[in-house]
């Protein structure tokens, strides 16, 4: 499908092969937060994009999809199970969440993850036109930068961490952290949401790679901080990821989800208030937290179910990697007992969803919701709390956000919580789900300056300008 100038690697590509009954395949655009900021950017650069289609054992060629390369790189069952659910999800994920479960070292992954990282690599060498701008992209694949570079020393490489990076003490816990370090260093500029991660990172990069960063410039906010290699000058810095302010703007203002938001609060009897939840299903997003405060918000009789009523949505994630299985079934114990202890015929207390709500379904829960109830124990980011308030134009709605999340950094104006702290996620609950309008209103305007003026758009951009690519504009 030839070269381009313009190349993303990521886990995953924007489109996913299915399989039909009948035995045939075909292409379904596969949405989420990476491919809704990134590919609108990629198909007006007549961009490529790298990844794995989502079917493993099958040889996919590679296609163009109007304006879009796209380069599928082929899993065998085997790999799935050792670089993905394994290594990156069993190994990487927990360790960079600050070891919320324990993290497994299994040498079998580890060689797994090094091959199928090699085979992205030489994927992105492939399809890169000379002097070409290649963006990789987070936990799976921080060997790429290196592996890329050795094989095509002309480019201009970026890699972004979509999680959190880690605490030093945490990630020296890892056999292989020299050669994840010496991974990343592959590239031009490393990205990461927090300044606290790029820092770790520095001090890594100096202490395990034998780099010293050249004084003065290390750890300075928003101007990234400098790694030598060599003759080579690695850049580090914090890129707050952010949404598509805009467009859910746009789409929260519909009849159609205003229509839907009026429709979910009668069919659930007209409560007072709503609270909202919507994670993955994932041990990281404290969804046990926020169902232990409610528990005892009812207990104590400072909200009924006449009330207030909870909506958790739990998106399916994972569910072949072993810690993912004992937390669902611990959270619908949970919801169970709750309902059991405190519900009424027709008023449960909490309304579980375990499933994937469509956008337009979603948008109308966060127009519909009172207070959104972010509890994550670690996140990188957090997408959904800035989705929440990009749908209200209202200035209705409050927002309980975890400091724990990389969101809190930019919405100070919400109602932070350590959400370790029980008696303090309850006192936010209360102050939000009785806040004055006016100051409800004061604390959404302020969340909305935030995030509307920086979407994704602007995130994508900085990343590149600071990168030095053209392909900026
Ligand atoms: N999401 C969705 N349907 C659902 C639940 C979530 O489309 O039923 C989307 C949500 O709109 C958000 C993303 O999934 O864009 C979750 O991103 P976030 O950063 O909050 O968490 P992650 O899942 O990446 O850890």
């Amino acid at each position: 499908a030839g070269r381009a100038d313009f190349v993303v690697v990521a886990n995953r590509l924007p489109v996913d092969l299915e399989r039909l009954d009948d035995g045939t395949q075909r292409w379904k655009h596969s949405p989420g937060g990476l491919v809704t900021a990134l590919e609108p950017f990629l198909r007006a650069r007549h961009g490529a994009w790298v990844g794995w289609p989502g079917v493993a054992d099958l040889d996919v060629e590679p296609f163009l999809d109007e304006d879009l390369h796209i380069h599928p790189v082929s899993l065998t069952a085997a790999e799935f199970a050792e670089y993905y659910e394994g290594f990156s999800n069993a190994t990487l994920w927990p360790l960079y969440h600050d070891v919320v479960v324990p993290p497994v070292f299994d040498r079998t992954w580890w060689n797994s993850y090094q091959r199928v990282n090699r085979r992205f690599a030489e994927a992105a060498a492939e399809v890169s036109a000379e002097g070409a701008t290649v963006w990789v992209q987070d936990y799976q694949l921080q060997l790429v930068p290196s592996m890329l570079r050795e094989l095509r020393p002309d480019l201009r490489i970026g890699f972004f961490l979509h999680i959190p990076f880690p605490p030093v003490e945490l990630f020296m816990q890892l056999p292989w952290r020299t050669e994840i370090v010496q991974g990343l260093l592959g590239a031009d500029l490393v990205g990461f949401h927090r300044p606290g991660g790029a820092q770790n990172f520095l001090w890594l990069a100096r202490r395990l790679a034998g780099f010293e960063p050249s004084r003065g410039q290390v750890g300075v906010r928003s101007r990234p901080g400098v790694v030598q290699v060599g003759d080579r000058t690695v850049r580090v810095g914090a890129f707050p990821i952010s949404i598509a302010a805009n467009d859910l703007d746009r789409l929260a203002r519909t009849k159609e989800v205003q229509q839907r938001a009026k429709q979910l609060r009668a069919e659930l009897g007209n409560p007072r208030r709503i609270l909202l939840g919507v994670d993955r299903l994932d041990y990281t997003k404290g969804i046990d937290v926020r169902l232990h405060a409610m528990r005892e918000l009812l207990a104590e009789g400072d909200i009924t179910v006449e009330d207030v009523v909870m909506i958790q949505v739990a998106t399916p994630s994972r569910e072949r990697v072993e810690h993912y299985q004992e937390m669902r079934e611990g959270i619908e114990r949970a919801v169970g007992r709750i309902n059991g202890e405190y519900g009424r015929v027709g008023h449960p207390a909490v309304h579980y969803l375990h499933t994937s709500v469509p956008r337009k379904d979603l948008v109308a829960f966060y127009c519909a919701a009172d207070v959104m109830v972010v509890t994550p124990v670690r996140d990188g980011m957090n997408l959904v709390c800035k989705e929440y308030v990009a749908s209200r134009h209202d200035l209705g709605g409050t927002l309980v956000l975890s400091e724990f999340a990389g969101a809190a950094a930019e919405l100070t104006s919400a109602f932070l919580v350590n959400p370790h702290n029980l008696d303090g996620v309850k006192d936010a609950l209360l102050a939000a789900l009785n806040i004055e309008e006016a100051e409800g209103r004061r604390r959404m305007r302020a969340l909305r300056r935030q995030v509307l003026t920086h979407d994704v758009d602007r995130w994508a951009r900085s990343f590149l300008e600071a990168l030095g690519t053209p392909h900026a504009e």
